[in-house]
């Protein structure tokens, strides 16, 4: 067996509750049940834990940096001094070994200026989550008692565009919706400003398929088409939209790592607020427990868990991870078959092509074949 490469990401879940119920949530509302077992919050034993299990990782494997993700449920719910001690933790464990990124993935709801005063002090950036104006974004992220969410996530964004916030501001984070004009979602976002923009596919399978599935039409492809033609065209960059981005440097040769492009091994892991090392959130819209793995930061170093089975078959890039069809696929090295959880079936598992198959095609060629033909052209009038 190969040397699997190490983790340099760990995504954790700081807290497991969410002060949301959005209806597409791949945490709380598709297959997995496995959060009702977990502590709502992650413990100082377990965070300390953490930290000096990805300091170990970084001298094992001489990592000049690693990166952490807060993450949750809404991790806002965690409180500032449970997030202030496990970022001290990290710093301290870590120092003198490697640099860390932090970041904290949220709905930007519970977002206030004492949180942005801790986020300044640890240089925490902050990506929000929004599905684009009022209405697209109300239509599934929401509250328990039904409300919309858009108010709340607009004075967080206010408050994280202030001057004195503003670098820490990450982007955001879009899940398309067919029901939402694509440039109408796309102007909405920019209208925050974000340096980078990025766009979720409904989490499916063969099992459920996302809404407006039918594999002789390509609705997926034409959303994202239409924001790529108005991104791609614009006369100055209006933000960066990192699935374009990575399609564009594989048609171009490049090496991309991503779980949803490309053919390269994962790097990340998550860990859960028991300590509990799991795989992709993803997965856990294949089945209840689709993102375990049995093992924890308290027995389990993270060398051990690149070796353990589940894991390495889970984050395995390259052709041999993919099924017959992909193989053959033309542009399997720009889509890489999706990601993993798209490609889940109940009788097959994971060998398939993704649910998102003929979608991520006409995607994929049609954004190669565009970047191709203009960067021929640039190089024949260079010449
Ligand atoms: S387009 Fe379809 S067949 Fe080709 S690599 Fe992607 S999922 Fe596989």
């Amino acid at each position: 067996m190969r040397d699997a490469n190490p983790f340099t990401e760990w995504i954790v879940k700081v807290a497991q509750p969410c002060n949301l119920a959005c209806d597409h949530c791949y945490v709380y509302e598709l297959r997995d049940r496995t959060w009702r077992h977990k502590p709502p919050v992650m413990a100082a034993v377990t965070a300390d834990r953490l930290s000096r299990r990805i300091a170990e990782h970084a001298r094992q494997h001489a990592l000049p940096r690693v990166r952490v993700t807060l993450h949750g449920g809404e991790p806002l719910l965690a409180g500032p001094s449970r997030i202030e001690r496990l970022l001290e933790s990290l710093k301290r464990e870590l120092r003198g070994t490697a640099e860390c990124d932090t970041s904290l993935q949220s709905n930007a709801t519970l977002l206030n200026p004492s949180w942005m005063d801790l986020f300044r002090r640890h240089g925490v950036s902050v990506g929000v989550s929004l599905d684009g104006g009022r209405e697209a974004n109300d239509r599934h992220r929401r509250a328990r008692n039904g409300r919309g969410s858009h108010a709340a996530v607009q004075r967080g964004l206010e408050l994280l565009r202030r001057p004195e916030n503003k670098a820490l501001f990450a982007g955001l984070l879009c899940t398309v919706d067919l029901a939402n004009p694509p440039l109408d979602v796309y102007e909405a976002l920019l209208a925050h400003e974000p340096p980078a923009v990025n766009f979720l596919l409904p989490h499916a399978t063969w099992e459920h398929p996302p809404p407006g599935h039918d594999p002789m039409r390509t609705p997926y492809a034409n959303w994202l088409l239409a924001v790529f033609d108005r991104w791609y065209t614009a006369p100055r960059q209006e933000t960066r939209v990192r699935l374009f981005e990575d399609l564009m440097d594989l048609a171009l040769g490049g090496a991309v790592r991503s779980e949803s492009t490309g053919l390269a091994d994962t790097d990340f892991l998550v860990v859960e607020s028991d300590g509990t090392i799991e795989l992709s959130d993803s997965l856990k819209a294949t089945r209840d427990g689709g993102a375990a793995t049995g093992l924890d930061i308290f027995a389990h170093d993270f060398d051990t868990a690149a070796r353990h089975p589940v894991v390495a078959d889970a984050r395995r890039g390259g052709l041999t991870a993919l099924s017959d069809v992909c193989r053959g696929c033309e542009v399997v090295r720009l889509c890489g078959g999706g990601l993993r959880a798209h490609r889940f079936h109940p009788r097959t598992g994971f060998a398939n092509p993704s649910v998102y198959c003929a979608d991520l095609r006409v995607l994929t060629t049609r954004i190669r074949d565009r970047v191709v033909a203009d960067a021929a052209e640039l190089l024949g009038s260079a010449s």
